[in-house]
């Protein structure tokens, strides 16, 4: 026997789910029953593809017993079962990968979110045991073995007995305290009522051992002459659920509150879905799918740990758990399921992949999809934004992927803030509020969506009552470098674009004044030597002295984000720097007036004018010493 230790992560986690979840307890028996259901998928699967496994598929199903003298609910399946070491990798680890992400959801809520978004199916068993025994049989193998813990430090794994393959989950329930009742667990009417609310779908048949009772004749004569009856009591077995499975029953037939409960039990969420997909196809290939989209990203959605993909059934049986070549990948966060009498249950991915029915299928799935989501988009804009709030980031990365090959399929589902009203706002929303006779769509980035609004080089937009789009994120300008138009407005970058507002004369006026200023500009980029590639007049600037901008492909904030990427040193990916001036503010002025009168305070001038350029443009001074000692130089 050997006694081991849960992963630190593990360990936390239980502490979690133990202490802090009271009302979600009863999902024990879902998360229980579905993993007893999915080891009967993978032992029927194995019956369908050989037939000489030997395997009676009829024969196949889940047992519920309940023994409330010694406080048991045993789970039992004849499914395919765990040797020893699936027992010890499966059940001794939880939160398998993530315990970074672990960490992060932590600080988030320390509650019912938890466990939904971990997925922790098997460890719900502690929210209501203080001891779970596990005894298991692998098909394929004689031995048995018993895996026992209180889900507190250890667990142990010894070798045991079991006459057949398959698994038993013994939850030896908790003593009640004040206000929690544990002994409900044990009260069969109690289980038969948790299999139909969460588990009546599930395919194989649940049985357990219910009381009947019913009249029956004793053979006697009554006094009124009636043949006399008498009330007889038995055990028998009962099948608890439907069994059959949400997503082949009519649209009519089933309730939203249900297939939201599907949703939870089989993808392991703790939250509703925010949107159901139905498809009933018929025809070359005749198809039943249900989808999902969540409301809330998985703590690992962002990371390669993260595994996508639809489940496949052909009539009933899953062939497939994760099928990750239907959907798109910037789809990737849709859950669901795809049954079709037409797959074939040798279905490998290579297959898939060619196949032009598949491709179709997938095809119309995805339109379903994005349907939804601008449905939602229109419908319900709070839950939309929650949703892009989750997942956003995928769709905007869907738009830059494959050079832009998704960019009209996904661009109308993006979200910006306005710098206007602070409000997320799509394309659409945005042209709509357009006054008339703008015609190009205007974005700035920056850190933080205060700073993206408050850019100097902002002003001959606000002056002129447009609003522009607030960017945040990494990805956003390399999104918007992507899609270049929209409705037949050009996108404007505010940093680093003309911003195309000067009418002919004043771009005149604007060429003369350059002329004027000539020497002194010229004098400045000198001093400046390569900190820059130009100093030009300012056209944008208002109230503010001096502006750092660039030209060409690469924008500042681009060259902020590879300087905090990993490697960045080899690649040394630099925005091409122009400092503009404001040859209407008195800063400006005053370097002229030193520019005719001493030189030298006109060349340290100058330096200060381009640091003060850096800072707001958020980047670090090259020598903030230096920068200092100027400064402080003109008292
Ligand atoms: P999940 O079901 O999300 O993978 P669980 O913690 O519920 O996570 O289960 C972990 C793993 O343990 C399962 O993936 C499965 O491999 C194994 N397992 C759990 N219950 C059974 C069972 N009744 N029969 C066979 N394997 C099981």
């Amino acid at each position: 026997m050997s006694r081991r230790r849960f992963k630190t992560e593990s360990k936390r986690l239980l502490n979690i789910m133990i202490n802090s979840i009271y009302t979600h307890r009863e999902i024990f028996l879902r998360e229980i029953v579905s993993n007893a259901s999915d080891a009967i998928d993978k032992l029927n699967y194995k019956a369908l593809t050989d037939p000489a496994s030997g395997i009676v598929p009829a024969e196949l199903g889940i047992r519920i017993a309940v023994d409330d003298e010694a406080r048991t609910i045993t789970v039992s399946d004849n499914g395919i079962g765990m040797t020893r070491d699936e027992m010890d990798k499966n059940l001794g680890v939880i939160a398998h990968s993530g315990s970074l992400g672990f960490k992060e959801q932590l600080d988030d809520d320390a509650d019912s979110g938890i466990i939904g978004r971990f997925g922790v199916g098997f460890y719900s068993a502690f929210m209501v045991s203080d001891r779970v025994t596990v005894v298991s049989r692998a098909f394929g193998s004689d031995e048995a073995h018993a895996w026992e813990s209180d889900g507190k430090e250890t667990y142990s794994l010894k070798p045991s007995v079991r006459e057949t393959v398959g698994t038993d989950v013994i939850m030896h329930i908790r003593e009640d305290v004040e206000d929690d009742d544990f002994s409900r667990f044990l009260d069969r009417y109690e289980i038969e009522d948790l299999i139909k609310k969460y588990s009546d779908y599930i395919r194989w048949p649940i049985r357990m051992e219910v009381e009947t009772g019913r009249y029956v004749e004793t053979g006697e004569t009554g006094e009124d002459g009636e043949p006399e009856k008498e009330y007889v009591t038995s055990s028998e077995d009962k099948v608890l659920n439907s069994m059959v499975p949400v997503w082949k029953k009519g649209k009519a037939e089933v309730t939203d509150a249900e297939c939201a409960e599907f949703y939870k039990t089989r993808f392991h969420d703790f939250e509703d879905p925010v949107a159901v997909i139905r498809a009933d196809a018929e025809g070359a290939i005749s198809y039943k799918a249900m989808l999902f989209i969540p409301g809330r990203a998985p703590y690992d959605f962002y990371t390669r740990d993260f595994r996508p993909g639809l489940q496949l059934y052909s009539n009933g049986v899953m062939i497939m758990e994760r099928c990750e070549d239907l959907l798109p990948f910037f789809f990737r966060f849709v859950r669901g399921v795809v049954d079709s009498p037409d797959f074939s249950l040798n279905i490998s991915r290579e297959v898939l992949q060619h196949d032009r029915q598949l491709r179709s299928v997938g095809a119309n799935l995805t339109k379903k999809v994005k349907a939804e989501l601008e449905r939602l988009m229109k419908d319900d804009r709070e839950t939309y934004e929650r949703f892009y709030r989750g997942f956003g980031r995928q769709l905007e990365y869907g738009v830059v992927e494959e050079y832009g090959r998704h960019k009209d399929m996904l661009e109308g589902l993006l979200l910006f803030r306005s710098a206007a009203t602070g409000k997320m706002v799509s394309f659409a929303d945005h042209v709509a509020a357009m006054p008339e006779g703008q015609d190009r769509i205007y974005y700035v980035s920056a850190e933080t969506y205060e700073s993206a609004k408050t850019l100097p080089q902002t002003e001959p937009l606000t002056e002129r009552g447009y609003d522009f789009l607030c960017l945040t994120e990494d990805v956003h300008e390399f999104v918007m470098n992507t899609i270049r138009e929209y409705g037949g407005k050009e996108l404007c970058n505010i940093t680093t674009d003309d911003l195309g507002l000067e009418s002919e004369d004043e771009k005149k006026e604007a060429d003369a004044r350059t002329e004027e200023f000539r020497e002194l500009l010229d004098f400045v980029k000198e001093t400046l030597g390569d900190r820059v590639g130009a100093v030009r007049l300012s056209r944008k600037l208002r109230s503010h002295a001096v502006l750092l901008t660039s030209e060409g492909q690469i924008s500042i904030e681009m060259e902020k984000y590879f300087m905090n990427a990993p490697g960045a040193e080899e690649r040394e990916i630099k925005a091409d720097r122009v400092l503009e001036l404001n040859a209407d503010h008195p800063a400006v002025a005053a370097l002229a007036q030193a520019f005719a009168d001493d030189r030298e305070r006109a060349g340290k001038l100058s330096r200060i004018l381009y640091d003060q350029a850096v800072i707001v443009a958020g980047l670090p001074l090259e020598d903030a010493v230096g920068y200092s000692d100027r400064v402080l130089g003109l008292f």
